[in-house]
């Protein structure tokens, strides 16, 4: 994976030893000297990562990351700070300025590549995110400072699980478990899973892996414990998906900072997620009655129709149309005549089984495609439906509604295409109509 570096030291040598190494693995570098240098080229250059110097004269590293995640064009780049000591209280201050990531000189190659894969890897499902939303408000982050959350953490044994979530100040609430079987499944629903990789009695790495791999799991975040010289497991963590890696000893402070950057994080992929479903939905349905819109039925009957002309299953569709609608609007009002729609949709979806697409095919008019059907099952489904109309009043805001519907069914024949089956159905609809509405018809078997 190749990516744009930008390097922040006030120290010459320093940004070419890492230029050098980085270079070597095809990442492509940017060098900035001081903090004002950095702020200007990740806005300029959209680097896809920082690796950022603590100690630099006029702005440090804590102030400059601290600005970059302000500024929401450069919030979403993930921040290494680079600190010359393994100081705890460096890790807590760059945590809280909102870094990603620590490294401490000398930066030791694998551990550097780790961390930069690890977080591009981020970056790319975060950008995908983004990308699909386009409008700018989507880059605010929620600014409700994050306290807690909920985490389970898996370990060896209950006690030694226990002592690491109960390091985890309040209102952080934490449950531990020592059965990493267990621990897969109970994962769902937490904000954040630390696991001990440290232990050679419990397989932590294969919890991480079957975390990441499970569907009700896969964006749950990942924090691995491991021991501080074993740079063999921590690089196969990150690998796996671990999000983020804490050594041991473990100290509270920073285990509670790196909990609460990881599901503030998640908080943020989550609602873009959110808003992204909510479009794609938006795109599909009706927003009165929550059906399927005309739009997205047509596209699906025509798939269907194309596996029928190819030898698949047979597909049957049914028009249906609410009786004397324009009645019910003019004695009692549009809004009684909304409701009826919805109360409409709601009935039909009871009925209907899972596989069955509804869709509101325009004002009063809704069409059921039976995907798998041939015309005598498709007559009983819509007949279903009409009697679930016809047997129980409507609730309105203007107090209870008798309401029928007529409906036509066709069946279709191979070669069909999306308006020669409607022809069809809509043909057996006005039948319907025609005989005294409250029915359901089926289309002629053969064209005329
Ligand atoms: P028929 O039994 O022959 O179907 O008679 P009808 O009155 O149901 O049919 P017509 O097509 O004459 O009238 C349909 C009415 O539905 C007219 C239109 O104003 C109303 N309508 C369409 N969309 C909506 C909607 O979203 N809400 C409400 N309340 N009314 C709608
Ligand atoms: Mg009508
Ligand atoms: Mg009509």
């Amino acid at each position: 994976m190749s990516a744009r570096v930008l390097v922040v030291d006030d120290i010459q040598t320093n940004r070419r030893l890492l230029e050098a190494r980085l270079s070597a693995e095809y990442f492509e570098v940017l060098q900035a000297a001081d903090g004002h240098e950095c702020l200007a080229l990740a806005r300029s250059h959209e680097p896809d990562i920082i690796l950022l110097d603590v100690m630099m004269p006029d702005i440090d590293g804590f102030e400059t990351c601290r600005r970059l995640k302000a500024d929401p064009v450069t919030r979403h780049i993930p921040v290494v700070m680079i600190t010359a000591l393994d100081q705890r209280a460096d890790r807590i201050t760059g945590l809280e300025a909102g870094a990603d990531d620590f490294l401490t000189k000398p930066v030791d190659d694998v551990a550097l590549f780790a961390r930069v894969r690890s977080l591009l890897r981020l970056k790319v499902v975060m950008d995908e995110l983004r990308l699909r939303h386009r409008e700018r408000e989507a880059d605010a982050e929620p600014d409700a400072p994050l306290q807690g959350g909920s985490v389970l953490v898996g370990g060896a044994d209950e006690a030694g699980a226990q002592r690491l979530a109960d390091k985890l100040p309040e209102p952080f609430v934490a449950r531990a478990i020592a059965d990493p079987r267990q621990a897969a499944h109970l994962a769902v629903g937490y904000d954040l899973i630390i696991v001990d990789v440290s232990s050679p009695r419990f397989d932590g790495l294969r919890l991480c892996a079957r975390v990441r791999s499970d569907a009700a799991t896969r964006q749950l975040p990942i924090l691995a414990v491991v021991e501080a010289d074993d740079r063999r497991t921590m690089v196969r963590a990150l690998d796996l998906g671990v999000n983020d890696v804490i050594a041991r000893p473990v100290d509270g402070g920073e285990l509670a900072a790196r909990a609460r950057t990881q599901i503030r994080r998640k908080t943020y992929a989550d609602a873009l997620r959110d808003r992204l479903e909510e479009s794609l939905e938006m795109a599909v349905k009706d927003p009165l009655t929550g059906l399927f819109n005309r739009r997205y039925a047509s596209s699906r009957l025509g798939q269907a129709l194309d596996g029928l002309a190819a030898g698949g299953e047979p597909v049957s569709a049914a028009l249906i149309d609410i009786d004397h609608f324009k009645r019910i609007n003019d004695t009692w009002g549009h809004a009684a005549g909304d409701a009826v729609l919805e109360g409409f949709a709601a009935r039909i979806m009871r009925e209907m089984r899972a596989i069955d697409i509804p869709a509101r095919f325009g004002g009063e008019e809704f069409i059921l495609i039976f995907p798998g059907t041939q015309a005598n099952a498709a007559l009983e489904a819509a007949e279903r439906v009409r009697a679930a109309v016809a047997r129980d009043a409507f609730a309105s805001p203007e107090g209870d509604l008798n309401v029928t519907v007529s409906v036509g069914v066709a069946e279709a024949r191979p070669g069909d295409d999306v308006e020669d089956l409607l022809g069809r159905a809509d043909a057996a609809l006005y039948e319907a109509k025609a005989a005294g509405r409250n029915q359901v018809v089926g289309a002629k078997k053969k064209a005329a």
